[in-house]
């Protein structure tokens, strides 16, 4: 991801939603909403099911996935998402 995310995008914002994540919750996985198409892929290849999709929808009228807790950051949705629009980043890189 070229942008750098800031400390405010740890929580979500009009643009992305952050959310610590990993077995040591070491990792801040970020979902850019206004990339995603609500195609439902990144749902779909999660090994563990921490991705749901959302009821409400981004500005452009696509639904959109929502972390539930469980994500061990595999960055599988990461590679499956045609459209880029997840990205992981180490926490150390976004609270300090
Ligand atoms: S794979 Fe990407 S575009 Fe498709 S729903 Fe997930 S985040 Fe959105
Ligand atoms: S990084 Fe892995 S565990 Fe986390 S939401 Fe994506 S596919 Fe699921």
């Amino acid at each position: 991801m070229s942008k750098a995310v800031q400390n405010s995008d740890v929580q979500s914002n009009e643009r992305f939603d952050a959310y610590i994540v990993g077995k040591r919750k070491n990792r801040v996985f970020v979902i850019d909403r206004d990339r995603c198409k609500g195609c439902r892929i990144c749902a779909s290849v999660c090994p563990v099911e921490a991705l749901f999709m959302s009821t409400d929808k981004t500005d452009r009228g696509y639904i959109y996935p929502i972390e539930n807790g469980a994500c061990t950051a595999c960055k599988k949705c990461i590679y499956a998402c045609p459209d880029f629009a997840i990205s992981l980043h180490k926490s150390k890189d976004v609270t300090e």
